[in-house]
């Protein structure tokens, strides 16, 4: 057994984000991930279970985003929609579980199971009331993005380009609310005033569950430094993404190295306990001769390679697999 093979086996592995719910639901509608059954070994998309267990994952955060057609009304309903299909797949395998609390994620590894961490992309799904969140809570989410790119009544998405208004006063109290209940606050979409405002109001860990840096990629999604080193301060986690206008501006520079690159650079700014993983697997679309991070999540090992090859140690690589996370999740979640 090659080195490499070993760290990635003994690794908790943990990927911060994938849309792989709206392909579960969307039998194929949805143009970026065609559907799949989710216990099938598919080459459709990114992952099904048969994959994530190819690729070592332990842990798989589990986006339930709320598409802009159910905005803003329907928004809570289409939550409860994709949290219903995501409990249906429990039960289907003894290889898949939820995980509400760190010590589900070690448990998995004992048990060599997956396990799916769920979190809300769009704050539109608690329709503007605490109550909602905390019923969300309740039905096992763990996590949130105030906004995808739009604004809404917590804050500007970073599609709002000339928005400078940041968090709202309901904003505010929604990240007070998830971090008194242990909720993981994820700035990922969000403007970057807003970003600011989440920085000023948070006392806890938050986390940028799929970004990369700004100054390998000019994707306004990526993180400036400035952001990088202030999320770091609070003890979150930036999970590296590998959609590939996050990775290089030039698409024929996207690559796995490339990728890496990042992680670099995320450690020479805030340190290696600050860089995760966030795939954003089945978000995106890649033509199969596009250069592109890996084919899919069954090849998630060529990513500890890389990175051995680079000179980190073994401590340092599985921080980067999901270490770091799991220590965030261990601090925020219990
Ligand atoms: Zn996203």
């Amino acid at each position: 057994m090659s080195k490499a093979h070993g760290i990635h086996q003994e690794a908790v592995i943990i990927d911060g984000h994938c849309d792989t719910m709206l392909s579960i639901m969307s039998r194929g509608r949805h143009p970026r991930s065609p559907a799949r059954d989710f216990f099938e070994k598919s080459e459709a998309g990114h992952i099904d279970l048969p994959r994530l267990i190819d690729g070592g994952v332990t842990c798989q955060v589990m986006a339930l985003y709320i598409e802009p057609q159910y905005k803003p009304t329907g928004s809570a309903r289409r939550c409860l929609e994709l949290l219903d299909a995501f409990y249906g797949l429990l039960g289907q395998s003894e290889n898949f579980a939820l995980a509400t609390r760190s010590q589900h994620i070690v448990d998995a590894k004992g048990k060599g199971q997956v396990c799916g961490l769920l979190s809300i992309e769009g704050g539109e799904a608690i329709e503007g009331r605490l109550s909602l969140l905390r019923s969300f809570y309740r039905l096992g989410v763990r996590a949130m993005g105030l906004t995808w790119n739009q604004r809404n009544d917590l804050a500007d998405g970073v599609g709002e380009k000339s928005a400078k208004s940041g968090l709202t006063d309901l904003g505010i109290s929604v990240v007070k609310e998830m971090e008194r209940l242990g909720m993981l606050v994820d700035v990922s979409h969000l403007s970057e005033t807003s970003f600011w405002g989440v920085d000023r109001v948070a006392e806890r860990p938050y986390i940028a569950s799929h970004s990369n840096a700004q100054a390998l990629a000019s994707h306004p999604r990526n993180l400036t430094d400035k952001q990088i080193e202030a999320l770091a301060a609070k003890g979150g986690v930036i999970g590296v993404v590998f959609c590939p206008p996050f990775v290089d501006d030039q698409k024929a520079n996207v690559s796995l190295s490339r990728l890496c690159d990042h992680i670099d650079h995320i450690k020479k700014i805030a340190g290696i306990d600050h860089v995760g993983l966030g795939s954003d697997f089945d978000g995106f679309g890649v033509s199969p001769e596009s250069p592109q991070v890996m084919k899919d999540v069954s090849e998630m090992p060529k990513l500890t390679e890389e990175l051995l090859g680079r000179g980190y140690t073994e401590d340092e690589v599985k921080k980067v697999l999901g270490g770091n996370w799991l220590r965030v999740y261990r601090e925020v979640l219990g």
